[in-house]
């Protein structure tokens, strides 16, 4: 290979958010967050404080990829730029931490959603960025 050579620009995969990290092949990720050192209360994300007690002494933890289903919508008319299917179940998933998470649920007809099944992340790319990188989304899978 000569230094002049086009050479295509290799994928690079990119979490949709900074609190959803990837694996090295991308095909796995946690969601990160912080649990309050003081009163033991866990956040998806980087909170500077802890909204609960105030204190700053967060510790970083990775929370649960399985949860309960808390509640869900059915959306017909999607935000601007979806690129998914209409309609869409988007459904918030209580994680064992005590925190929730909201995103759509796949591979489950919509008439066969009850509260409280058990979900899964798992990833799905969303879509691309300006580069033409896989922009990895997580979604919420039904645990058989
Ligand atoms: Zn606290």
């Amino acid at each position: 290979m000569t230094i002049n050579e086009a050479t295509p620009k290799a994928n690079k995969p990119i979490p949709v958010m900074r609190f959803l990290k990837l694996s090295e092949d991308a095909k796995t990720g946690v969601f990160l967050g912080k649990k309050c050192r003081t009163c033991g209360e866990f956040y998806v994300g980087f909170p500077i404080f802890c909204l609960k007690c105030s204190s700053t002494d967060l510790a970083p933890v990775e929370l649960s990829k399985e949860g309960t289903l808390r509640t869900y919508t059915v959306i017909y008319t999607p935000p601007a730029g979806w690129q998914g299917a209409v309609p869409y179940t988007l459904g918030d998933v209580d994680l064992a931490e005590g925190v929730s998470l909201l995103a759509e649920v796949i591979d489950l007809p919509k008439e066969d959603i009850k509260i409280g099944m058990k979900m899964r992340m798992v990833l799905r790319i969303g879509g691309k960025d300006t580069e033409g990188n896989d922009i990895m989304v997580y979604k919420w899978q039904p645990v058989k």
